[in-house]
């Protein structure tokens, strides 16, 4: 990568790559421009893979594979151990690096980096502790013994969102479980998984285990990854939309999916909820990030008896919010990652407003060079908008009115996603059965957010496969392996 002079004194110039990173060596390139969100220049450029180079990427994980998975757990959980370190100690510049590429405001790049370094050392302490089985059959003809393998060669693919965090709840485990890696990161923001990809070297991560590149054609590179009967694995996270591709694609050399996909959170407030509780969690359920987080609070159902005065409230909070260049320090909201992006919700909003939608602050773009939509709340939103069924990935809370337990619970079901829902009400009894009665891979209860390296992340429905985090992520890089035993 070619830092642009303008920006070279943001971040430590150590952890600028120059290239693809392949079988520990960087291979120059270039043909990705990347763009500052926030004043719409391009601030530096990466390489363009080609399949041939994706097929080396295999090549040198395959090279590194054995070595790797015959290190002891205990190895690998001290490397990983290491890189969290590293990534404290560079966490300033990584969360600058973050916030350059992809826009967000660096309290939010700050939070990401915590939270990405967490899953290295969630995973060097979980390393050590992959679980078997040891039973007698139940005719008593045998022993039943279960030992886990790594899986073998893993493509990992991730989103601009957390540039950091998305790469780290892939690798972390992975690496414990004991495969080798492809990381390839979204074309909007790879700066930081190369930079990380740096750091792993530095920790002491063996060349080839972590291999990272960054390609314009991301459709047949990735395709012919997965057509290499070599490859095992994919972990993706990302769009419903592609994820469907992908298991599509990854049915053809039966490649084991773990997907991680999109979401369209409802966040429900009964008339019993703490009211500057529920005012705090929605702001940042829905504002971390700018709103462009898959667990973002992207429906408010309010009970009638509430609704008025937490509106107000909200609206209140979302006006006081100063949107900024991602690393002004005094912003608390970034721009969106593209043109494209403002385009959507700028169309999303214009639809629920034409259907009689009320704009209570924001609702229009803003003008300038960056990728700007200012904080919007919109009340009397009909249940069948747009903006209701689709992900609106940005800074804007739709309200809309509920009157009964069964009907938001209804409501709150009423989409194809079911990744992550909040509720908020001081009846603990009356939140846990609502909570039951949703269909989601997580919810959270009097609170604005979930995420949390040592719990399993992920959604039911169309919302993904798998999980990440928690004590099982590490199993979804490993293949049980039984032995039926006589002594
Ligand atoms: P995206 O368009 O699906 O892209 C995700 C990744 O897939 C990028 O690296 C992209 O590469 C790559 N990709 C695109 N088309 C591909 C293809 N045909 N074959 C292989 N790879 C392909 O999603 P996004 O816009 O970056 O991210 C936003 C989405 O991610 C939202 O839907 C959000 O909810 C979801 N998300 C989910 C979670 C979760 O944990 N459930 C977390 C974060 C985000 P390029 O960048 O080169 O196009």
């Amino acid at each position: 990568m070619n830092l642009h002079p303008r920006d070279a004194n943001y971040a430590d110039p150590s952890l600028h790559s120059h290239g693809l990173y392949i079988g520990g060596a960087w291979l120059p390139g270039s043909g990705i421009p990347i763009v500052d969100p926030s004043t719409a220049k391009v601030i530096a450029e990466v390489p363009d893979a080609s399949i041939e180079d994706a097929l080396r990427a295999v090549d040198a994980a395959e090279a590194a594979a054995a070595g790797w998975r015959t290190t002891s757990p205990r190895q690998r959980a001290e490397i990983l151990r290491r890189w969290f370190s590293l990534m404290t100690d560079h966490s300033e510049e990584l969360a600058v690096l973050v916030s350059l590429e992809n826009g967000k405001a660096l309290p939010d790049a700050r939070g990401e980096l915590a939270y990405a370094a967490e899953f290295f050392r969630w995973y060097a302490e979980e390393a050590v502790r992959v679980p078997g089985e040891f039973r007698h059959a139940p005719s008593g003809a045998n022993h039943i013994l279960v030992d886990h393998d790594p899986i073998g060669i893993s493509v990992l693919i991730t989103p601009w969102n957390f540039p950091a965090a998305m790469a780290t709840r892939k690798i972390g485990p992975a690496l414990a479980a004991g495969c080798t890696v492809i990381l390839k990161p979204a074309s909007e923001t790879p700066l930081t998984a190369y930079a990380m990809a740096r750091l792993g070297a530095e920790a002491g991560v063996p060349p080839g285990v972590v291999n990272v590149l960054t390609t314009s054609k991301p459709g047949p590179v990735v395709s012919a990854m997965l057509d290499d009967p070599r490859v095992r694995k994919l972990s993706f996270t990302g769009s419903t939309g592609v994820g469907r591709i992908l298991l599509a694609e990854a049915a053809r050399t039966v490649v084991s999916c773990s997907m991680e996909l999109g979401g369209n959170a409802p966040f429900l407030v009964f008339d019993d909820a703490d009211l500057e509780a529920a005012l705090d969690g929605a702001m940042i359920a829905k504002m971390r990030n700018a709103g462009e987080a898959c667990t973002a609070a992207n429906r408010f159902y309010v009970q009638a008896g509430i609704h008025d005065t937490f509106v107000a409230g909200l609206t209140k909070r979302m006006e006081a919010l100063k949107v900024g260049p991602g690393i002004d320090p005094a912003t608390q909201v970034g721009p969106m990652i593209t043109t494209k992006a403002v385009s959507k919700i700028d169309r999303l909003v214009s639809e629920a407003i034409s259907r009689g939608a009320k704009v209570r602050t924001g609702g229009s773009p803003l003008s300038g060079n960056g990728y700007f939509y200012p904080p919007t709340v919109l009340e009397n939103v009909p249940t069948d908008a747009e903006i209701a069924h689709e992900e609106i990935f940005g800074p804007v809370a739709p309200v809309y009115r509920f009157e009964t337990e069964e009907e938001a619970i209804r409501l709150a079901n009423n989409t194809e996603y079911g990744l992550a829902a909040y509720v908020y009400s001081r009846d603990l009894s009356r939140a846990l059965r609502v909570g039951r009665g949703i269909e989601s891979g997580m919810i959270a209860i009097n609170r604005g957010l979930m995420s949390d390296p040592a719990a399993p992340f992920g959604g039911a429905k169309q919302s993904g496969l798998g999980r990440e985090g928690g004590v099982s992520g590490i199993l979804e890089f490993m293949e049980p392996k039984y032995f039926a035993v006589n002594f």
